[in-house]
């Protein structure tokens, strides 16, 4: 399985010189799997540089799209995904989480006129959407989601391929929320369980509280003790924060590596980056 990130901002786009190091790029990722099928992990802002190089490697194979909930920092970059302005593209949309979420997702809503100039019948590519399952075939992977915890609703997704290599994708997911969670940390961490790589949204430090509490989303400890009880391989640390320069990133990143120490884990934590590519 091969993993690239194309997008690894959370909240909103961060573009300038203060961040090109991380990128200002919301969330995607694009998975491939050993048999060469292609899975995208959301659609932010990220899927438009991957929409480029998939014109230019002539990808004509049907596309997986994964979309973890309708934030606008997870859908923005689909109106700008260049496959889906080609009549060949066949674009397969796993089911969202909730009715409301599915409702909007199969009325384009994004493609409504008011929130983009090209309504939805214009849009040329076959785009489906799968039924609702347990749990879904993607070429030579299995695919399945739980519930995160975040106002509104997301969905959290773990792909096992076929080759025994295993991802889970967990964003955006407050692990301490407010009011009894819909899925506990342990709960996740079960889902979670021994994954080559544990992909979570790791937006906020100890600071951010009071204030963003019930906003949605988990501090990089949080996120660190959530692999630990997983023993999950690799972890990706996602969705930072948009106040947050490279040169905080990186300072947090050091504390990271600074925790594992102390901890005496195993485990690998990375801050992720875009273009960042992990072979699993
Ligand atoms: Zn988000
Ligand atoms: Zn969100």
């Amino acid at each position: 399985m091969m993993v690239r990130f194309h997008g690894v901002r959370g909240s909103t786009p961060t573009p300038g010189a203060s961040t090109v190091r991380y990128g200002g790029n919301t969330s995607c990722v694009e998975v491939r799997l050993v048999d060469g099928s292609l899975l995208i992990l959301d659609a932010g802002t990220g899927i438009r540089e991957l929409g480029l190089s998939l014109t230019r490697e002539g990808f004509s194979r049907p596309i997986h799209l994964l979309i973890s909930h309708l934030h606008w920092d997870h859908i923005l970059g689909l109106p700008f995904f260049a496959p889906i302005w080609r009549k060949e593209t066949v674009l397969r949309v796993l089911p969202m989480l909730t009715e409301a979420q599915q409702a909007a997702a199969v009325a384009k809503t994004i493609f409504d006129g008011l929130h983009f100039p090209v309504r939805a019948e214009c849009v040329p590519s076959q785009i489906e959407f799968l039924e609702e399952a347990e749990s879904w075939r993607v070429g030579s992977a299995l695919v399945r989601r739980v519930t995160l915890n975040h106002p509104g609703g997301a969905q959290g997704f773990r792909i096992d391929d076929a080759d025994g290599r295993s991802l889970a994708y967990l964003t955006d997911n407050e692990l301490s929320p407010p009011t009894p969670p819909q899925t506990t940390l342990d709960e996740l961490a079960r889902f979670s369980e021994n994954v080559d790589l544990l992909i979570h949204d790791a937006q906020y430090v100890d600071e951010d509280f009071p204030l963003k509490k019930g906003w949605g989303h988990s501090t990089l400890w949080e996120v660190l003790e959530l692999g630990h009880r997983a023993n999950a391989r690799h972890i990706a640390l996602y969705h930072h924060e948009p106040t947050r320069d490279d040169d905080t990133l990186d300072a947090l990143a050091q504390e990271v590596q600074q925790r594992l120490v102390e901890r005496g884990s195993s485990t690998v934590a990375t801050l992720a980056r875009e273009g960042w590519v992990i072979d699993l």
